[in-house]
């Protein structure tokens, strides 16, 4: 596989560049750093097969460059993070909808095949026990940034699945549940690195709301193999699939947890969301993925549990205290 991963500089796309690569594929990193960071790719620069170009999704010429010669392309690169999007919803909707069609075009003209990285904000408010692809969206007004997010990531899979139906381009939708490890900037919102974070630190864990709402965390690694394999699977084309982890913790248990992990003597403060994020937030109480569809087609089966999750990412905190910015 001749890969181009959009992206690739960042948390999710860096680990797929590693994947890659240590599995004799050669990548090409279109990235423009804005959430990305060059150290995350940095050890792999070296490698036969590997190169990185700085650039945007938004500028075909950039997108053109990168594309040269490759056969598969790896969308991630994207706007992520609650706090990210709410705080600057234009930047989001331009990057996501806009970058996704530059980069669609692009992969239509050169023949790739194509993987396209979507989110469970799709489901929105959808607390059902086991959230599966053809499941109802449950959404607030778009006018409300965290939604604007899920409408702009549902255009850009209306958007592949489109380019698939209509100009047979072989391309895959894939659902990314909360997933987390090593590399994971706290900066944008993300739970588990802040809690880590604030652990290792002695400073107060951060919970918004009143903790009950639940999540389900997959370690990167879990993921990231399977992207390769749905990517190389024909029945993959046309169709979306979840991935993520199926074991569900509470916010409240989960901040437990990595203090206990952590042996920290952290409290807990609860912040009520219009501190944490905009007057008028609304979270999603659950979220759970019915895996079935992934999971019957290609080989997929998280191995890590949330403690080993945790106990890694307080290894890795410890090491490299301050870790990603
Ligand atoms: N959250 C929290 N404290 C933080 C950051 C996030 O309690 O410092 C909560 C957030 O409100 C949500 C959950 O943790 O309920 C997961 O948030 P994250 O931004 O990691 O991912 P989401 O699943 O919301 O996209």
């Amino acid at each position: 596989m001749r890969a181009l991963v959009t992206g690739g500089a960042g948390f999710i796309g860096s680990h797929l560049c590693d994947h890659l690569i240590a599995t004799g594929h050669e990548v090409s990193v279109l990235d423009d750093l804005s959430t990305g960071r060059h150290e995350n790719i940095a050890h792999l620069l070296g490698s036969p097969g590997m190169r990185f170009e700085l650039g945007s999704i938004l500028v075909p010429a950039d997108v053109e460059r990168a594309i040269d010669g490759c056969d598969t392309v790896f969308h991630l690169a994207a706007a992520v993070g609650v706090e990210l999007i709410v705080n600057r919803p234009l930047e989001g909707l331009t990057t996501n909808i806009r970058g996704t069609e530059v980069v669609l075009a692009a992969t239509h003209a050169h023949g790739c095949r194509l993987l396209v990285t979507s989110t469970s904000e799709i489901y929105g408010k959808n607390r059902s026990d086991r959230l599966s692809e053809e499941d109802d969206r449950i959404l607030g007004s778009p006018l409300k940034s965290r939604w604007s997010y899920s409408e702009a990531k549902a255009i850009e899979e209306i958007l592949a699945y489109t380019y698939w139906r209509e100009k047979g381009l072989p391309a895959v939708i894939v659902r990314l549940f909360n997933t987390v490890g090593p590399r994971q900037s706290d900066r944008y919102g993300m739970v588990l690195p802040r809690f880590v974070r604030q652990a290792l630190l002695g400073l107060p864990l951060t919970v918004y709301g009143d903790g009950r709402q639940t999540r389900c965390f997959c370690a990167v690694d879990d993921i990231v193999p399977a992207l390769v394999a749905l990517v190389d699977h024909r029945e993959a084309y046309g169709k979306v699939f979840n991935l993520g982890s199926t074991e569900e913790v509470t916010i409240e248990e989960l901040a437990r947890r990595v203090i206990a992990l952590a042996g920290s003597d952290s409290k807990v403060r609860h912040v009520p969301y219009e501190e944490a994020y905009e007057e008028g937030f609304e979270d999603m109480a659950r979220r759970v993925p019915d895996t079935t569809r992934a999971s019957s087609l290609v080989e997929f089966a998280p191995t890590k549990t949330l403690d080993d999750i945790i106990r890694e990412l307080l290894a890795e905190e410890r090491r490299d205290p301050g870790g990603p910015p």
